[in-house]
């Protein structure tokens, strides 16, 4: 690992920061956001940094504080207001007390702000106060904890790193930490770092460079220690059936549908998980390789990890990738045996301690299997992603122990104490969950303007969103402006023709491979005619048919395959059209595909019932594409529809808003905003019409 101080981007730094925060805390930002940048170091909120400055208060005093990370910021975004900062002196005093409890802790954090809207302090502040450097940096770096995760790891970090730092044996986070770092430094003066047992690395200096520069040079002393033992690692034993992707597809949404938990709730019977699937390289060779069951099935690399993670993986030895039954059939055993092992340790910690907790679900977050690679699962795709990136990083640096000594993981009394530590659990936040929160909804011609409402509606919402296209270019553009407008990994673009059953099966396949299966499907993919009866061609009324009726069906069934797999349940809301009921002229194959759309839906209704899947219809009429999505359907046939109607084109909008009872402008939001309705179940409703026509007498269902 290399330095990446570069002097000016540092002058820049000061140069954006400085004025408002003071240089000491621009440059301590600016090196936070360099350790935040290397994965190897820490991920995903993990580590903290600290500067000592002055702050003046409003009476002209100046008063010592600390600047010190808050809980719920990444170091690889951190700005000056996510330091906040905190009465230096106070927090030196605090030292003197012989205990202190988490609650004391945080109130003490928290009355000695010097603005009341910041952040909480990290949970580690106390350990950067009662060290006497003007910078302290924090990191969980793979490396280090590579090391002290074996048995004899303060000799391999001693052989290392020599007298340059102090290793202290693992203890929980909080204040007896803090006074147990605090005493080791004074102990051991000359020292510019020390390592914390299987948790990771503090380095100090009297410059935001020199307390960065240390604590990459130590790390790259354990990198190179590591590198000089390390053995080849043994290749991948496991004799894999199919490529991953394709058994990935298989398992993915059972693996999901067993991971739903049961609610009381009859509407919505299942709270669900997201998936982010991971398949890299290292995964792979992981998961495959001869003994990757016990190396697995150990604890993570830093406690910090168990809120995401879990203590342990599930680990399936031999997946039975023969038949999906076979398969669906062993994962369930597999789950249920892990969910068994989680309430055991839980009942076992607690009688220990002789404490009283309330459980947290027993759902594995991350599931290797051979051949696959690993499901990682969290309860948006953001969680799951974090979830993933750990497990990349944990399963790469147990190889590498493997390679170089034993693994050895804290015991589970101390990751049990992490897991349920009331400050940890707070760091994944009690957001109010939306309303399709890990809830994944597929929509077919998705990039056209009804699709694009639709997808839009969805995400607002909480939904990742396939959005499904025969232009499988305008997809994923659609998909990008969505994850710009609600995060990475908002949204797949997928090509997916709907009338080839192999697209649409690899369509679906796709939004497992992804997101770990599909909850909700919206068949909209749709193509117009104008043509008299008189002059229909076969091949015209195939074309239509294909895309407008068999599209729907075959959409329909591909959804029914994955749901049943999942055994959660879904919805599928049709968009037929207003014509199903009030059918124009010259608008023969067009009203004939829908109508036969609209009766498959509701067929569909009926049959899945049984399985806890409602289908229902929506009949628009006559949506125009807003902004920068136009209807491509309207684009086609509005040129038409306007000369039969002896129209200018421009005419048309008015013309449909005429001639509806509410004189309303239907759009495509509105469209999405009735999937929502159905998606959301307000209502127990299936093989229902919902009109968003403005009110069309000749199209009220009937
Ligand atoms: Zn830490």
């Amino acid at each position: 690992m290399r330095s990446r101080w570069s002097d000016s981007e540092a002058r820049e730094a000061v140069a954006q920061w400085g004025g408002i925060a003071g240089e000491a805390v621009a440059l301590r930002v600016y090196t936070s956001r360099l350790i935040g940048s290397e994965p190897d170091l820490v991920l995903h909120g993990g580590g903290n940094t600290s500067a000592k400055d002055f702050v003046t208060t409003l009476l002209g005093e100046r008063v010592e504080a600390l600047f010190v990370k808050g809980s719920g910021s990444s170091l690889d975004r951190v700005e000056p207001r996510d330091l906040p900062a905190v009465d230096l002196a106070h927090l030196r005093r605090l030292r003197g007390l012989a205990a202190l409890s988490d609650e004391e802790m945080v109130n003490e954090l928290r009355t000695h702000l010097f603005d009341a809207s910041a952040p909480n302090p990290s949970v580690e502040a106390l350990l950067h106060a009662f060290l006497p450097h003007r910078f302290v940096d924090h990191s969980h770096a793979d490396a280090v904890l590579a090391l002290t995760n074996q048995p004899d790891g303060e000799a391999r970090i001693r052989d290392a790193l020599g007298d340059r730092v102090t290793v202290l044996p693992y203890i929980m986070p909080g204040f007896p930490l803090a006074k147990a770092v605090a005493e080791a430094y004074e102990k051991h003066p000359g020292v510019v770092g020390i390592v914390l047992a299987k948790h990771g690395l503090f380095s100090f200096g009297d410059s935001a460079r020199e307390s960065y520069e240390r604590h990459i040079e130590l790390v790259d002393a354990c990198e190179r220690a590591i590198a000089s033992g390390a053995v080849r690692a043994a290749a991948g034993v496991y004799r894999s059936p199919a490529a991953p992707a394709v058994l990935a597809a298989r398992a993915a949404p059972i693996l999901r549908g067993l991971l739903a938990e049961k609610t009381s709730d009859e509407d919505r019977p299942f709270r669900r998980f997201v998936c982010d699937w991971r398949a890299d390289e290292e995964t792979l060779a992981f998961s495959n390789a001869a003994g990757a069951a016990a190396l697995a099935r150990t604890g993570p690399l830093t406690p910090d990890h168990v809120i995401r993670t879990k203590a342990l993986p599930l680990f399936v030895d031999v997946p039975a990738w023969e038949s999906d039954e076979a398969l669906a059939k062993q994962l369930a055993e597999s789950v249920a045996s892990y969910r068994r092992e989680y309430d055991a340790y839980f009942e076992e910690n607690i009688r220990a301690k002789g404490i009283s907790k309330r459980k947290l679900d027993s759902s594995p977050r991350v599931v290797l299997l051979p051949g696959a690679g690993a499901f990682c699962f969290g309860r948006s795709f953001r969680d799951a992603a974090i979830a993933g990136d750990i497990t990349s990083h944990t399963l790469r640096t147990k190889r590498l122990v493997a390679a170089i000594g034993t693994y050895e993981p804290l015991p589970p009394s101390d990751l049990f104490d992490m897991e349920y530590w009331s400050l940890e659990q707070a760091k994944l936040g009690k957001a109010k969950p939306l309303a399709l929160e890990a809830t994944i909804v597929l929509v077919t011609g998705g990039a056209g303007a009804i699709g694009a409402g639709v997808a839009e509606v969805c995400a607002e919402a909480g939904a990742q969103v396939v959005v499904a296209d025969k232009d499988g270019e305008r997809a994923t553009r659609l998909a990008t402006a969505l994850e710009k407008r609600f995060g990475a990994g908002a949204a797949l673009g997928i090509e997916m023709d709907v009338a080839d059953e192999g697209s649409v099966r690899a369509g679906f396949d796709a939004a497992c491979t992804r997101y770990g299966g599909v909850d909700v499907v919206v068949p909209n993919a749709g193509v117009a005619l104008v043509r008299p009866v008189s002059e229909l061609s076969a091949a015209d009324a195939r074309r239509v048919a294909d895309v407008n009726y068999l599209g729907v069906l075959l959409t329909i069934r591909e959804a029914a395959r994955i749901f049943r797999l999942q055994g959660t349940g879904g919805d599928i809301v049709v968009n037929a059209s207003k014509n199903v009921f009030a059918p124009g002229k010259d608008f023969g194959a067009y009203s004939a595909s829908k109508a036969a759309a609209h009766q498959i839906g509701k067929v569909a209704a009926i049959e899945l019932a049984p399985l806890g899947i409602r289908v229902n219809l929506v009949n628009a009429d006559a949506v125009f594409g807003e902004g920068e999505i136009r209807s491509g359907l309207w684009d086609e046939i509005g040129p038409e529809r306007a000369r039969s109607r002896g129209l200018a084109i421009d005419a048309l909008p008015d013309f449909y808003r005429e001639r509806n009872l509410l004189r309303a402008r239907v759009t495509a939001r509105h469209v999405g905003e009735a999937v929502l309705f159905f998606a959301t179940r307000r209502t127990p409703t299936t093989g229902a019409t919902l009109p968003v026509d403005g009110g069309v007498v000749e199209a009220f269902p009937r």
